[in-house]
């Protein structure tokens, strides 16, 4: 097959837009699509710190090396990449070692966060506690306040994570389907800065998971292809599953899905409503729904099971 914009061979199908392309123009597609989004989700963004949530996987990998493309002829802008250890074993220390990788070539600022000080437990021991619960549950929710945490302590103005655009339809898709308009609206990229919050943004939004995973493979960007022992227990599952047959059978889903999120925000904002967590957490003073955050919430769970949460 030849690419779409040249006379080369085509290294991908974009069933969604028609298209074929070389690895030249491929590349070239990629970086536009992120250099667009990161440019939308942060406009006018000249002077200040930028976090990236830094897994150690492919899709964090990317956009790293993204973000710092992006920022590094700004020498007013500080990109700092934040790593959370939540204390997996035989996942994590090779994420980590890949993370270190790629920010030392990049010799971009790296900080990690261990779970088991800052939090003092760790996702094992919860599984080994908690048996018949979903670890992704407690590993989700911790792992977004440490990176908050982390972020805001570097003095982030915004805090870049890797969600391509499968992730975000499927989370999408799982909150229409749950009704939880809530968590709808607060999703990344917010467009608001809530206090306490730095805002998350989602520079890959427009970029399929096999095409991050092929430009990470094109780039020779250093990631970890290990999977955790976990993930098998994550309802998302499920939805992975529904969003790639719909793509499947209807190639542009994905993208429709995303601008159903847009618009559902845009016009809820327009009418004057605000996004906001209005409680501080009573026991660590982080922005909170209720009286106790989630991460609380659930650390009380860990401490005293044996009642478990649903799965997110
Ligand atoms: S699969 Fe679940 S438990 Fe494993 S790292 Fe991801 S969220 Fe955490
Ligand atoms: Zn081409
Ligand atoms: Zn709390």
């Amino acid at each position: 097959m030849r690419c779409s914009a040249c006379e080369s061979d085509a290294v991908i199908d974009q069933p969604y837009r028609g298209a074929h392309l070389c690895a030249a123009h491929f590349r070239e597609s990629v970086e536009e699509r992120v250099r667009r989004e990161m440019h939308r989700q942060l406009p006018r963004f000249g002077r200040g710190t930028v976090g990236v949530a830094l897994s150690g996987g492919k899709d964090s990998g990317v956009a790293l090396a993204l973000a710092h493309r992006y920022f590094h002829r700004r020498p007013t802008v500080r990109v700092v990449a934040i790593s959370v250890d939540e204390g997996i074993d035989g996942y994590r220390a090779g994420t980590l070692r890949a993370a270190r990788e790629l920010t030392e070539s990049l010799g971009v600022e790296h900080v990690v966060v261990s779970a088991r000080e800052a939090i003092g437990t760790t996702i094992d021991r919860t599984v080994e506690e908690l048996p018949d619960t979903v670890p992704c549950s407690f590993c989700g929710v911790w792992r977004r306040q440490l990176l908050n945490r982390a972020a805001r302590d570097a003095g982030a103005d915004a805090l870049v994570l890797g969600f391509n655009l499968d992730d975000l339809a499927q989370t999408v898709l799982m909150n229409l389907v749950r009704g939880d308009l809530d968590r709808l609206l607060r999703m990344a990229p917010h467009r608001v800065r809530q206090p306490g919050l730095v805002p998350r943004i989602a520079p890959l939004a427009q970029v399929p998971e096999r095409e991050v995973y092929l430009y990470a493979r094109l780039k020779g960007i250093p990631f970890d292809h290990g999977e955790c022992p976990h993930a098998g227990r994550a309802s998302r599952n499920l939805f992975r599953e529904i969003v790639w047959q719909l793509e499947e059978d209807q190639p542009g889903t994905r993208q429709a899905l995303l601008h159903t999120h847009e618009r559902l925000v845009t016009e809820f904002l327009a009418e004057g409503n605000a996004i906001v967590a209005p409680h501080r957490c009573r026991a660590c003073g982080e922005p909170a729904a209720n009286e106790l955050c989630r991460a609380c919430e659930y650390l009380e769970i860990a401490r005293a099971p044996p009642s478990a949460p649903e799965a997110s």
